[in-house]
């Protein structure tokens, strides 16, 4: 707390760290407009220097696109490239993203956290746009790479069906519905079954690498999309 006071009136340090080496986590910083990963989550499940690419894609280089995308979410979204809190975007840029992102505030305000406590749309939105920019920007990656490499099955998965098996891996959790409950109502990130579910719902890219029917569970028929 004391290092912490210390700090009033005097400069800032761009290059401080908010996260221990250790920590199995990552963040963007809108006031420095940077994105930091420890060491901590360099390891697997988020990246594994023995698995193939298609699956660290879906892993780490995801969650490199969740915190870039984080620049762009609702919050971030109002801290130009210097971090300065001022509204940089045109007004017809703001109302379409306002658009847009209500359809992802609804669509996870459909689901079920646990018994009757339902996830909140709006305290979630920005953990969700940048969960739906970060694995877009992933599979973006991994197309570019596959236009000149051709990786061929593994466990009889596709490159991109891979892709979609890393993202769901990070996620696998195992939780009390007490600590559901609570995290229902106070963490801004959906509940993990919902970060998988709810991204690859909406992209029909998985819905493609899949073979899913067009009314399948996983294939939503009004897509959000934000970015
Ligand atoms: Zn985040």
């Amino acid at each position: 707390m004391q290092r912490r006071l210390n700090k009033i009136n005097t400069p800032v340090d761009p290059l401080e760290w908010e996260m221990t080496p250790p920590t199995v986590n990552a963040y963007f910083h809108p006031l420095q407009n940077n994105i930091n990963f420890p060491a901590g989550i360099l390891q697997p499940p988020f990246f594994n220097r023995h698995a193939d690419d298609p699956i660290n894609y879906g892993g780490i280089g995801a969650v490199i696109g969740h915190e870039l995308t984080h620049g762009f979410d609702d919050e971030g979204r109002s801290f130009d490239a210097q971090g300065n809190l001022n509204d940089w975007w045109s007004d017809a840029d703001a109302k379409a993203f306002n658009e847009r992102a209500a359809c992802l505030v609804d669509q996870y305000a459909s689901y079920v956290a646990v018994d009757d406590v339902k996830v909140n749309g709006k305290l979630t939105l920005g953990e969700n746009v940048a969960d739906h920019g970060g694995l877009r920007l992933a599979l973006m990656a991994l197309t570019d790479v596959l236009t000149t490499q051709k990786p061929k099955p593994i466990d009889g998965f596709t490159p991109q069906q891979r892709l979609f098996l890393g993202w769901a891996q990070v996620w696998c959790q195992s939780i009390r519905p007490e600590a559901a409950r609570m995290r229902a109502q106070t963490d801004p990130h959906s509940p993990a079954r919902f970060r998988v579910n709810g991204v690859l719902s909406n992209m029909p890219e998985f819905g493609q690498a899949f073979a899913c029917q067009a009314e399948a569970p996983m294939v939503r028929t009004t897509p959000c999309r934000v970015w």
